[in-house]
């Protein structure tokens, strides 16, 4: 999202709050965390061989309460915004958000 011209992110959370409890995490994902962050791994259920793996990474993967949100936002206090916790290591999926503008205005993100 960086590379947008135009784009700049307001931290509102949206893209983290709403419809983000379960997401879908790639093989190169899985792999940096078993490497440098192997926290994140308790938040997800893994599938496929190893070279062919994927994940879903969200509360539900210890059965926890139905949520429309990642396991990993958090709130600033004082504030009506919102950080991501595993910031560094968040997965393909969040770096990749949003792609393009229209991607941005598609999706109600107040970044454009
Ligand atoms: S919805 Fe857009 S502006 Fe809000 S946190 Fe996500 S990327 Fe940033
Ligand atoms: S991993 Fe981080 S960037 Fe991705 S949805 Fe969760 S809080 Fe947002």
């Amino acid at each position: 999202m960086d590379d947008i011209p135009g784009f700049r992110c307001t931290s509102c959370g949206t893209c983290c709050l709403e419809g983000a409890a379960r997401l879908q995490v790639t093989e190169d994902d899985i792999a940096l965390w078993q490497d440098q962050a192997p926290h994140i791994l308790e938040f997800v259920r893994l599938s496929g061989r190893k070279g062919q793996r994927t994940g879903e990474m969200g509360r539900s993967v210890h059965g926890g309460a139905e949520t429309t949100r990642c396991v990993w936002i958090k709130k600033f206090p004082g504030r009506d915004q919102y950080y991501c916790r595993i910031y560094p290591w968040r997965p393909r999926v969040c770096r990749r958000y949003p792609t393009s503008i229209e991607h941005a205005r598609f999706t109600d993100c107040p970044g454009v």
